[in-house]
């Protein structure tokens, strides 16, 4: 893990060539490595602020020659994408609602295709991690060979907090998946609400992230996209600095430890969910085999659930004793629900 964790910033979207200019020399002190602003936006209902467009490529350009920062702005086809090659910008993503669409995506890939330009790839709304692989396979396909990740948390249908709807084991898998690419977390819009950015900002740091993108604008409640979420660039200094502060407090040892403890938070979670489910099932069982008559134990059937789960277990190397114990436990909560 890197002492410097690399963060991009700037606002949802480029408004005003001031706005612009006025975030990004104010970014660049609080210490962010890159300046970002949508120029194009993928919004819900037409009618919506969909971005400035082509005109705000000469107000990044102008950021980039005052502040020094590396400039980057969100791409969805190829259109856009020649836009930004012709204008010179430094990096570009692909936006949560454009990488779960393989048209696009392939689209994006060719037109990148040879051009060198750095791409960032943020995992789709919906929680599919195999279009955000594929995603990423499709540029390797056209030689882009090191995309960037950016984590950025799923819809929250069911009204859960930000911080709920991160189901960071995702980002982990990811990251299992693909140990070469660096992985950024966009807490902004895994969060929707300034208030969660820091704790989220932190525990991505906390997980091995690579560093972070977040929404910055000189004036968040004049934002005219995604204002609940920007941060001002004084909040920014602040979250850099903290985590800054941590990394350099901590040794390598509770760096580490704190990385492993919090992939152990997250497994338990997803082991909680999947007993949930589990209990669920079995509420069903117990539902039918009362509507039928049928005795809720029935021994021949628990006989072949303990041995394929000790032969399953045996190949991921857990002890006999263990898994007979778990599944035991298990087995009685599920008879006592039924
Ligand atoms: C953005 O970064 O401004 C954006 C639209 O993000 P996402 O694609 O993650 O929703
Ligand atoms: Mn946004």
């Amino acid at each position: 893990m890197s002492l410097s964790p690399y963060i991009i910033s700037g606002p949802c979207s480029a408004e005003s060539e001031r706005q612009i200019l006025d975030t990004a020399l104010s970014v660049a002190p609080a210490g962010a490595n890159a300046f970002r602003a949508g120029l194009w936006k993928p919004r819900t209902h037409p009618g919506m602020f969909e971005g400035v467009g082509d005109k705000g490529l000469a107000w990044l350009k102008k950021a980039r020659s005052e502040t020094g920062l590396p400039i980057g702005t969100e791409v969805a086809s190829r259109r856009h994408v020649e836009a930004v090659l012709d204008a010179g910008l430094d990096f570009v993503w692909i936006g949560a609602r454009t990488t779960p669409n393989p048209f696009m995506v392939q689209e994006i890939a060719e037109s990148l295709s040879g051009s060198g330009l750095k791409v960032w790839i943020k995992n789709p709304v919906s929680q599919d991690i195999e279009l955000w692989a594929g995603a990423v396979e499709r540029l390797q396909a056209c030689g882009i060979t090191n995309p960037g990740l950016i984590f950025r948390g799923f819809q929250a249908f069911d009204n859960v907090s930000g911080r709920n709807a991160a189901r960071w084991m995702q980002a982990i898998e990811m990251r299992t998946r693909f140990p070469q690419l660096q992985m950024l977390c966009d807490p902004s819009h895994m969060a929707g609400d300034t208030a969660l950015v820091p704790s989220l900002a932190a525990r991505a740091m906390n997980l091995g992230m690579d560093g972070l993108m977040i929404e910055a604008h000189c004036c968040p409640q004049e934002a005219l996209s995604d204002s609940n979420q920007q941060l001002t660039p004084a909040q920014l200094a602040e979250l850099i600095d903290n985590i800054k502060l941590r990394r350099g407090n901590s040794d390598a040892v509770s760096e580490r430890l704190s990385v492993l403890r919090d992939n152990i938070d997250e497994l338990d979670a997803r082991l909680l969910e999947i007993l949930s489910s589990r209990m669920r099932l079995s509420d069903e069982i117990g539902m039918l085999k009362r509507e039928c008559g049928m005795p809720i134990i029935q021994p021949e059937r628990w006989d072949r659930v303990m041995k394929k789960a000790l032969s399953d277990a045996s190949g991921l190397g857990l002890q006999e004793d263990f898994v007979k114990s778990v599944f035991r436990f298990i087995h009685e909560a599920s008879v006592n629900r039924q």
